[in-house]
């Protein structure tokens, strides 16, 4: 069974692996995975950890 993929470039929907429009390769249209968790807290965390250190504040 085919899948409809979908560039992840332009957006296009196609049934080819790489997209007719501007050949960029097509994935299939997941949606993004949700989750409760604050995934980018870690990031935050780490972004501004540096700066606490650099300012005196830890
Ligand atoms: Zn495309």
């Amino acid at each position: 069974m085919k899948h409809i993929l979908k560039c992840k470039f332009c957006g296009e929907y196609t049934l080819k692996e790489i997209c007719p429009s501007c050949g960029e390769g097509a994935v299939r249209p997941l949606p993004p995975k949700y989750s409760p968790v604050d995934k980018y807290g870690g990031y935050r965390r780490r972004v501004k950890f540096p700066l606490f250190k650099k300012e005196g504040l830890i």
